[in-house]
């Protein structure tokens, strides 16, 4: 009997050959301490379940690094104690109460599918698909308050009225629409209690990036979480 290992598969094969050279037989160390000790990770990084922004990958982390929750756009939903099988706030929990991070990143991207199923959602179109319009739901507050705040600032130092702001702009603006959907999961992280104590007394940090695909630049947020800014060397 041998494992068998399909055609499409084997690149994944060759890279955890590669991986166990390099993790256990060069650097054996590292993976004996986090199997003996258990893991530690500083950051919990939710990310998009988008094939072109692994974290691990784009941050060049190493086991033990990271705690990852990835999903559909990125997004956090609110604390909800009904809400008993989940797996995003099940994730959270575990890493903000058990593993006790000290940062929570919220790692968004440019070209996110999940968003332009939001952005269609919004202009009436119907998503033909059983979960995913449900779940992009999600970040509809934030979309809304945050995209269209940041689309009529522009419009308004443009001179233009902040009534022209409407579902076509945000079509338009889709990296506005990403970076108001990261900001509304953080403002949905601060709805747990654990979160907000532990922010409260400086134990825990709320972080939110945009990826640009495009060039590979990387966007962050202020201390306070309202703007995104070029992260720049
Ligand atoms: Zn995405």
């Amino acid at each position: 009997m041998q494992a068998f290992i399909h055609p499409t598969l084997v690149k994944l094969f060759d890279g955890i050959k590669n991986f166990q050279q390099r993790a256990y037989e060069l650097d054996s160390v590292n993976m004996k301490g986090l199997v003996e000790d258990g893991q530690h990770p500083k950051i919990l990084l939710i990310a998009c379940s988008d094939s072109r922004v692994d974290p691990a990958i784009l941050t060049n982390a190493e086991p033990g690094d990271l705690f990852v929750i990835r999903n559909v756009a990125n997004l956090v939903p609110a604390y909800d104690i009904e809400s008993k099988y989940d797996g995003a706030r099940a994730a959270i929990e575990y890493a903000v109460r058990d593993l006790e991070v000290e940062h929570i990143v919220i790692l968004g991207h440019a070209r996110c599918g999940g968003i332009n199923a939001l952005l269609k959602t919004l202009s009436g179109q119907k998503i033909q698909r059983d979960f995913i319009g449900d779940w992009v739901s999600l970040a509809m507050d934030g979309c809304m308050h945050y995209a269209i705040e940041q689309i009529a600032k522009s419009d308004n130092e443009l001179g233009e009225s902040v009534s022209e702001v409407n579902l076509d702009n945000l079509r338009e603006h889709q990296h506005l629409v990403e970076r108001a959907a990261i900001r509304g999961s953080l403002d949905n992280l601060r709805t747990y209690p654990w979160i907000k104590q532990r922010i409260d007394t400086e134990i825990l940090n709320l972080h939110g990036w945009w990826f640009d695909l495009e060039s590979g630049d990387l966007w962050a947020t202020d201390a306070e979480n309202t703007v995104f800014l070029p992260v720049i060397e």
